[in-house]
């Protein structure tokens, strides 16, 4: 069942959104080769708790971090670790933060220094189709539209789509109905309806769309050692049309990127 959210709640979960966009921003700044995801993952459940929220993640499921952090070829759900990030990584951020009792879900991969083209390429795909995806989250549409323009736009790549990870509804739980997978068909599945609040998260794979699971019993890396990308945001839909609660602004900022793909999403959506 979808649990619609009020104007009000739309409001508070903005809030939420924000605790997870800020640290993304706050730990855009640390990321240099030499830093571990454990450092990473200590300073941003500080900064979690200095903005008056509480880590997301952190024991939910038994997850023992605040952050997922998956990198190269780790697709989601990778465990910090003492192992220090080098120059032309990736490593996909996933944060989680309750405020206000609802949560902010959200991710970016990052580069660590330069990376080769190839997977400069992937990162901007996969990036490109989450605004895709989010673009077709209006009233009238249904689940399938959604992944269906996430799915085409990336697989005319040659990128494979993740299946067994989607996205999903987000709330005072962090999985809510409905869920969103990144592949889908037009016309199918749940209909979208207003305040719907959800995560949509892109994870996009250079290689084969198939996937295994390390023994650590968390972190998903692709079949073929691959790199793989993942960004998210959390959406809601109000009169309907698609309002991104959560923002890379803080990101983009920390890193001097001026032109993006968020603000060209926002004057779209504006000018339509
Ligand atoms: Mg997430
Ligand atoms: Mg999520």
């Amino acid at each position: 069942m979808i649990i619609t959210k009020t104007r009000e709640e739309i409001e508070l979960m903005r809030e939420s959104a924000l605790v997870v966009s800020k640290t993304l921003g706050m730990l855009a700044s640390e990321l240099k080769p030499g830093v571990t995801t454990k450092a990473l993952d200590k300073i941003a459940e500080e900064f979690i708790r200095d903005l008056g929220a509480v880590p997301g993640f952190l024991g939910l499921y038994g997850c023992p971090s605040t952050l997922l952090t998956s990198v190269n070829e780790a697709v989601v759900h990778g465990l910090p670790t003492d192992k220090p990030l080098k120059e032309g990584d990736i490593v996909a951020i996933d944060c989680g933060a309750i405020k206000n009792d609802f949560y902010g879900d959200h991710a970016y991969t990052f580069t660590i220094g330069e990376v080769s083209p190839e997977i400069e390429k992937l990162l901007t795909i996969t990036k490109e189709s989450l605004y895709k995806g989010i673009a077709a989250l209006t009233i009238g549409n249904r689940v399938g539209d959604v992944g269906y323009a996430i799915q085409q736009y990336t697989e005319a790549e040659g990128y494979g789509v993740v299946r067994e990870l989607v996205g999903h509804g987000l709330g005072k739980k962090l999985h809510e109905d409905p869920e969103m997978p990144n592949y889908g068909r037009r016309g199918r599945g749940k209909k979208l309806v207003e305040g719907m609040v959800v995560a949509i998260e892109p994870m996009i794979n250079m290689g084969t769309h198939r996937i295994k699971q390390l023994e650590d019993g968390w972190t998903i890396v692709t079949a073929d050692g691959k790199p793989s990308a993942h960004f998210e945001h959390d959406v809601a839909i109000v009169e309907g049309k698609p309002e991104i609660l959560s923002t890379f602004k803080y990101i983009y900022q920390a890193l001097g990127i001026t032109s993006n793909e968020e603000d060209a999403f926002r004057k779209e959506v504006l000018t339509v």
